[in-house]
């Protein structure tokens, strides 16, 4: 039978919306409070048993953050959600809410930077142990696993490369075990990968990224059952107080009307900027999910609806100028951190290094990252032409 709670646009424009009970505004309002009152004794004792049962101060529930919980949700398919200040503090209270001293966890190699921030610097002085394994052929990643690993973490596709993992055969592999897996599913969101419908128990996102959208707020978002969000509310969540504000709540829910179509423009766009791609010289290979060309098609076709936005490509260069040239020189490709936003952007890994560390045989000196915005391509296109011809060829 239909379930329309299921239904993308249902979900976008009006689950969880109780238009009378805020004056049949159609936007829903940012309910800028720190505490709630209430009427007795009793009703504060019922409020103190159960801060995940109603309103008590905002540091927990606000009914402007509980409109984007809804939705997040049933995006995912997930029984609930928590939504963060941001995509790393997610990360972290998923990841600590189960660990524990003498735990171990396996992660794909080549993490976002503050998740290995976190398994190196942080973890370990807790005496929680990590192992960093390649996820591209799941039985040899899975050997991995140890009899103390608690939590199993992927990120699919990764930022740089554009890895991927078989998220269901690590899934069914994970669950008679008792290891929890969580997934950075930013790359995609819950449109074009959906991890709790694969198995995996925790889908995190950074809604600074496709969800606002626009480069003017941030967010992070954990996805999976009921109780597995209870346990994290009732300790990380309140204890760190790194949930979203309810202005940065409403951002994302005005994000989130638009997110079906700017994803549809911002796949075109990115199908013509790889179709141009493929025409320079300069570049020496390209990094794309869902290009023929990529090492994990099959994978990639099978899991993933569609694939957008990041390209990586490893440009043909002899010295790091000739990067920093191409780089500096496009104009509308601007030169920045994090993607998902209106504007296309352009990240160089050498950017991270010292010149005279430079090394041309070194491949990671040369990747790039793109991200397409939502600009005309033909507009895009004609940004990289220059600023390929400015470097020449070599
Ligand atoms: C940006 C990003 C994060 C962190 O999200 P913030 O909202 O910036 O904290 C985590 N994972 C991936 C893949 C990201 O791109």
């Amino acid at each position: 039978m239909h379930n329309e709670n299921q239904d993308i646009s249902f979900i976008i424009n009006h689950l969880g919306e109780d238009h009378a009970s805020y004056f049949n505004a159609i936007a829903p309002p940012i309910v800028q409070t720190s505490n709630f009152v209430f009427e007795t004794v009793a009703d504060m004792r019922k409020a103190f048993e159960d801060e995940m049962g109603g309103y008590l101060y905002s540091r927990g529930l606000n009914p402007t953050v509980d409109i984007l919980r809804k939705k997040l949700a049933a995006l995912d398919g997930a029984e609930d959600a928590l939504v963060f200040n941001n995509g790393a503090a997610a990360t972290f209270a998923g990841i600590v809410a189960n660990v524990k001293a003498g735990d171990h966890v396996l992660s794909v190699t080549h993490p976002y930077t503050w998740t290995a921030h976190l398994f190196d610097q942080i973890l370990s002085r807790f005496g929680v142990t990590v192992t960093y394994a390649d996820g591209a052929d799941a039985a040899s990643f899975l050997s991995h696993v140890q009899d103390n690993t608690t939590l199993i973490y992927l990120e699919s596709p990764n930022s740089w490369w554009l890895d991927i993992q078989d998220l269901r055969a690590i899934a069914d592999y994970a669950k008679p075990r008792g290891i929890i897996t969580l997934i950075d599913n930013s790359y995609c969101t819950p449109l074009y990968q959906k991890p709790i419908e694969l198995g995996i128990d925790i889908a995190m996102q950074t809604a600074t990224k496709y969800i606002g959208g626009h480069s003017d707020t941030l967010g992070g978002v954990l996805c999976g059952t009921a109780a597995m969000m209870r346990k994290i509310f009732n300790s990380e969540y309140l204890c760190a107080g790194n949930g979203i504000q309810p202005f940065n709540a409403w951002l994302l829910l005005r994000g989130l009307r638009t997110l079906p179509a700017r994803i549809d423009r911002i796949t075109a766009s990115t199908q013509k900027v790889l179709a141009y791609l493929k025409t320079e010289e300069r570049i020496e290979s390209l990094i794309f999910p869902l290009d023929p060309s990529y090492a994990q098609f099959a994978l990639a076709q099978r899991q993933m609806k569609n694939a957008c936005g990041l390209i990586s490509f490893y440009i043909k260069a002899q010295q790091i100028q000739e990067i920093e040239k191409f780089c500096n020189s496009l104009q509308h490709f601007r030169m920045a951190v994090s993607w998902g936003g209106h504007e296309s952007l352009v990240i160089p890994k050498c950017a991270d290094i010292p010149q005279a560390q430079f090394d041309p045989l070194n491949p990671t000196h040369r990747l790039l990252r793109l991200y397409v915005g939502l600009e005309d391509p033909e507009f895009l296109i004609r940004d990289l032409e220059q600023a390929f011809r400015g470097i020449g060829l070599l």
